[in-house]
């Protein structure tokens, strides 16, 4: 059995004229001999939608009811799409994700999947050549939905294609494959025919929001080939895949940015051992992602401590660091919402110098001033007021040539 996975994101989902499109990638699919699992997300601005009635009926929703909520988003585009085709003559029926066997921890809201029975779906496939699945969605080992955090479908189709052993793996979405850059900010974007998994890794975890990381790391480890296109257009799109040696000719392949940052600074903190643990522990044990740490020289046994997170966990982090605060002498609490993470990225940058003192001198033509920097062997960070995302994405891409090759050196 020949087995296509294909995912359709909320725009491609809108509403019935761009479910017929999605019907025509679909019937493209059978009329090759595969059998379709068509993963769909919630009609655009549903997810956002439940999220607020969430937050209107609770003060802090209960964050199991809540998935149960917002699961419903996904529910609906399956039950809508199977009916379409059953009606127009295609076997298929819709599947939930606990009905397609897909187990995830217990973390309500950023579940993630531990284990996929595919045999259930493989026996439907029988008799169905088209099996609706809602993304986004899985079940917790007591039985309750769980959701797989914001872009999640882009994961439960990665996640499927691998259990299924699926020969292809389709993400279709509003723009017509990976670019340089979001298309949405930068005119000058420019597709990339082929991106490696590690590029694409960094791309996804520093904003680039077309793929959900997680979906990219399934990708890698089982070596499932994405190809990353449009739902309303039939140009090819770009294919996720293992690194070749061409790409390691690019320094620079991608920039990528995060407006949901927050940038935190506790000011003199007592500088001894074990400070960092006891700061970053309990905000790891509620689940706080943090992401840039700077920690400052000492200067008469005390420091300040800066770091991100992300700007939902607010809330959380502030109690946490209130808690905190008294046991390790820290003066002052300071938070700023108005940052931004700018990354440029390129699994070519391992064994070269030059690529960040461009990225800094760029910026500092344009008089952005850096508040942060981080690095790894393949990006380099930094943290700029929120007010010129735009304008540095866009210098960055200039500076590096993007709209062109990809910036060699
Ligand atoms: P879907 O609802 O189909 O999952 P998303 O909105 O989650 O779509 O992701 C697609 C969006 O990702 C695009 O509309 C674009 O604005 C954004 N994006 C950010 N960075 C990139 C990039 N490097 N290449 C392509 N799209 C990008
Ligand atoms: N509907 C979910 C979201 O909006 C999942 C997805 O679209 O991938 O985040
Ligand atoms: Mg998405």
């Amino acid at each position: 059995m020949r087995i296509l996975v294909q995912k359709f994101g909320g725009t491609s989902v809108a509403d019935l004229d761009c479910m017929r499109q999605v019907e025509a990638k679909v019937r493209r699919g059978l009329a090759k001999g595969f059998k379709v699992v068509v993963v769909l997300s919630a009609m655009a601005g549903e997810t956002n939608r439940l999220l607020s009635m969430a937050n209107q009926w609770a003060k802090s929703p209960d964050p199991g009811e809540q998935d149960c909520l917002v699961a419903t988003g996904e529910q609906i585009s399956v039950a809508l799409f199977a009916s379409m085709l059953i009606d127009s003559g295609i076997k298929a029926r819709s599947l939930l994700g606990f009905q397609a066997a897909i187990k995830t921890n217990e973390f309500f809201g950023r579940a993630r999947i531990l284990s996929i029975d595919s045999r259930k779906m493989i026996e439907m496939l029988e008799k169905y050549d088209v099996l609706a699945a809602a993304g986004f969605q899985g079940v917790s080992p007591d039985g309750r939905i769980t959701t797989l955090g914001r872009g999640g479908s882009d994961t439960s189709a990665v996640a499927l294609a691998a259990a299924l052993k699926a020969e292809q793996c389709e993400i279709y979405t509003d723009v017509d494959g990976v670019y340089t850059t979001d298309p949405n900010i930068c005119s000058m974007a420019r597709k990339l025919d082929r991106i490696a998994y590690d590029e694409m890794l960094e791309m996804a975890s520093m904003g680039a929001k077309v793929l959900q990381i997680r979906s990219v790391e399934f990708a890698k480890k089982f070596n499932v080939p994405v190809h990353v296109r449009s739902t309303f257009t039939d140009t090819p799109g770009t294919l996720v895949t293992k690194e070749d040696h061409r790409m390691e000719e690019v320094l620079v392949s991608g920039i990528a940015y995060d407006k949901d940052q927050c940038r935190f600074t506790l000011r003199d903190v007592v500088d001894r051992p074990g400070v960092a643990a006891k700061i970053f522990t309990p905000l790891a044990g509620a689940g706080v992602l943090v992401d840039m740490i700077i920690q400052n020289t000492s200067r008469d046994g005390v420091t300040d401590m800066t770091f991100t997170a992300s700007r939902n966990d607010l809330e959380k982090t502030l109690a946490i660091l209130e808690k905190i605060r008294e046991h390790l002498g820290i003066k002052e609490i300071l938070h700023d919402l108005h940052v931004c993470k700018v990354s440029v990225i390129g699994v070519g940058m391992r064994n070269h110098s030059g690529v960040a003192s461009k990225a800094f001198t760029a910026l500092h033509d344009e008089n952005i001033n850096i508040l942060m920097i981080s690095t790894s062997e393949i990006k380099i960070t930094c943290l700029i007021e929120e007010k010129y995302t735009e304008l540095a994405v866009r210098t960055l891409h200039d500076a590096f040539e993007l709209e062109k090759n990809g910036f060699t050196g």
